[in-house]
């Protein structure tokens, strides 16, 4: 048996039994992990409050290395994010986050860029209202720490590099596709020199500055056609989160 002290958050939180629950965190030192709470859900309980979606802790749990669920010891609050739940706006955009993160990362797959990103954002969220920059800036930047970064500085098939102008991407070849070449490979959206530098600033942006790289409103479209459609592509479907952030931001 071995223990383990990290930093989580957590993803998603489900009754086992009568008095157990299922908790999966994104940990910083070992990626996704799944915990068994005992008595978790008994009225009193030490794990009170710290296993609500979302919350940052201190986690301590135990089990053989390698396992697929592990037994929490503790698990103290650093930050509830409680104020990101008071607001429905904010609180889809934690969720839709926190599933994203659920359904791409494999167990196992360690990675504390990853950690940062979504504890960053999150913070990000509880900071500010401009919501709609940080949704793309997330779903870039995950996609391109899972390995799934579009190339957008040149072709994809023969280097070229871009001139300013319209840019055709394509979905499966995940990058844009030259005027000379797209008659060979077919492209499925095209985008501005405008929506191509905002994406390049998503990517390089320190996450707590995001709110001040303001997106034009007739590019807000195309760069979710690009940032959005690229995370349906990978997870090969539409993730339940998000129609919630969509019916918000109408709204708004
Ligand atoms: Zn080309």
């Amino acid at each position: 048996m071995a223990l383990y002290k990290t930093q989580a958050i957590v993803l998603k939180s489900m009754n086992l039994s009568e008095s157990d629950r299922l908790v999966t965190f994104l940990t910083e030192d070992h990626g996704k992990v799944k915990c068994v709470a005992k008595g978790a859900r008994k009225a009193k309980n030490c794990f009170w409050g710290s296993l609500e979606p979302m919350t940052q802790i201190h986690l301590i749990y135990f089990g053989k290395e390698n396992q697929s669920l592990y037994r929490l010891n503790q698990s103290d609050i650093i930050e509830s994010f409680q104020s990101i739940r008071e607001d429905f706006a904010k609180l889809y955009t934690g969720i839709y986050f926190l599933e994203l993160i659920d359904s791409m990362i494999l167990e196992g797959h360690s990675d504390k860029h990853i950690y940062n990103l979504l504890q960053q954002t999150l913070t990000a969220v509880r900071q500010q209202s401009e919501l709609g920059s940080l949704i793309r800036l997330f779903e870039i930047r995950l996609l391109s720490l899972s390995g799934y970064k579009p190339q957008i500085d040149h072709c994809i098939v023969c280097k070229t590099i871009s001139e300013n102008g319209i840019f055709r991407f394509s979905y499966i070849q995940n990058g844009i596709i030259c005027k000379n070449c797209c008659n060979r490979v077919p492209t499925d959206i095209q985008f501005t020199t405008g929506t191509r530098n905002y994406i390049k600033k998503l990517l390089e942006v320190e996450i707590k500055n995001c709110g001040r790289i303001k997106i034009p409103k007739n590019q807000e479209g195309e760069v979710e056609k690009v940032t959005h459609r690229l995370v349906l592509s990978h997870l090969g479907r539409e993730p339940k989160s998000y129609p919630f952030i969509k019916t918000m931001a109408q709204l708004i």
